[in-house]
């Protein structure tokens, strides 16, 4: 056995002897819908407990808390997370996005003040891009700071804030120069939520959570040492934020993001439901809807494999990240309608319908599917990503 096999027996272990007790509410399905503080607390508290057992930041450098060992390990973690489906580690915007992106260009003085903390879930991040009147159009961002001396003043609104409600820091992005009305006028901002003047209201879903807030700026205050880079610079650090979530570079600090339902479950659901009278799986139409599920999985999965060897990516070494977000976020929302099919009229039972198949889990799983396909960039900006920048087709 190699180093590795030994390493993936000893999580699987240590994965199945920690996983917390189920508590007696229900848990979100992934960071973005953490509503309620006994959901976060628990989230928090699972998340401490794997760091401390050294299986989170595995790749990233010792001296900011890190474990400084190669990237296999850390990806040997998060495939067992996924396997066992143990609880999903909350802080995903500090290890994922304000994480790799304060590694891979932050200040010696950044990195030491906040990497451990995103690590240890003392400090929980968010985003603030998304403004009520812009989503899709970043560059129209409106939201303000205004140099005073040592400090910006903050004026504007954020919206669509996951995690707004527990979060120490947000990445922002706002205008430092009204002058220019797009890209050139925009700064990059680490700034701290707890900060008189920022406050931030739940929003609820269409799922009855909460998990993300309207966030609002009224003169709010921040040391100027907050700014990332140099003034201007925003719109340059912002893309590479998003580099980062959309998945398409690495340096993330692992652990995973959501408990998903996937196809391995829709075929089990399917075995238990029945079509004419017979288990669905009997139902050829049934039958062929699945195999073509499991071959779409499966292929999400070598390119996933094949993304991460640069020789077998040279043809075209961006289609595979920058298309990924945009295939499994589409697949995840077809299975889980596809999944709400098999239940007949039962479909429409809720969480709370005694009679809900599963506790109603696939009503949620496939409204909670939209989030995917909405957040990050919709699909259809996923879409003209690929076109241009892959494809090579034109703007317009
Ligand atoms: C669950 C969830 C969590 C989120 N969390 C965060 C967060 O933490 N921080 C944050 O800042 N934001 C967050 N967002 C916001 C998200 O990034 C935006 O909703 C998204 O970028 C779309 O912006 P919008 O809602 O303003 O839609 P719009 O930009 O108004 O788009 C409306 C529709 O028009 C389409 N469209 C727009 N422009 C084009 C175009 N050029 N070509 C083709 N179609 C186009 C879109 O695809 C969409 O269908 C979250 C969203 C969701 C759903």
């Amino acid at each position: 056995m190699s180093a590795l096999d030994d390493f993936r027996a000893e999580v699987a272990a240590w994965f199945r002897d920690n996983r917390p007790p189920e508590p007696d509410f229900l848990l979100p399905e992934s960071f973005m819908e953490v509503g309620t503080d006994a959901q976060f607390e628990h989230l928090r508290a699972w998340q401490r407990k794997i760091y401390e057992a050294g299986y989170l930041g595995m790749a990233w450098p010792t001296q900011y808390g890190g474990g400084g060992k190669p990237q296999a390990f850390q990806d040997i973690v998060n495939a067992e997370m996924a396997r066992q489906k143990v609880p999903f580690v909350p802080n995903t915007i500090g290890l994922n996005w304000a994480g790799p992106l304060i590694l891979a260009i932050g200040t010696e003085a950044e990195k030491q003040r906040y990497i451990k903390g995103i690590l240890t879930a003392d400090d929980i991040w968010c985003q603030g891009f998304s403004e009520p009147d812009q989503g899709s159009d970043l560059a129209n961002c409106q939201t303000r700071a205004t140099r005073d001396g040592d400090e910006y003043v903050l004026n504007g609104a954020n919206i669509w804030t996951s995690l707004g409600s527990y979060a120490r820091y947000m990445i922002l992005l706002a205008r430092t120069n009204p002058l220019e009305k797009r890209y050139g006028g925009l700064s990059y901002f680490l700034c701290p939520m707890e900060t008189p003047g920022i406050e931030t209201q739940p929003i609820r879903k269409l799922t009855g959570e909460y998990g993300f807030t309207q966030t609002f700026f009224r003169d709010a205050r921040i040391p100027a040492d907050c700014l990332m880079g140099r003034e201007g610079e925003g719109w340059k650090i912002a893309m590479m934020t998003l580099t980062f979530e959309r998945g398409a570079a690495g340096g993330q600090a692992g652990g995973t993001a959501r408990v998903a339902l996937g196809v391995r479950d829709v075929v089990e659901l399917a075995r238990r439901s029945r079509r004419d009278g017979r288990p669905a799986t009997e139902d050829p139409a049934t039958r062929d809807q699945l195999v073509r599920f499991l071959i779409e999985d499966q292929g999400d999965r070598l390119c996933a494999a094949r993304a991460a060897i640069p020789a077998l990516c040279t043809e075209r070494p961006l289609a595979l990240p920058l298309s990924a977000k945009l295939r499994t976020s589409e697949h995840r929302r077809r299975l889980l309608q596809f999944a709400l099919s098999l239940q007949g009229a039962n479909a429409a039972r809720y969480v709370g319908d005694a009679r809900a198949v599963d506790g109603g889990k696939w009503q949620r799983a496939y409204f909670n599917a939209f989030s995917s396909t909405i957040g990050g960039g919709t699909s259809q900006i996923q879409a003209n990503i690929v076109g241009e920048r892959v494809l090579g087709l034109p703007k317009d």
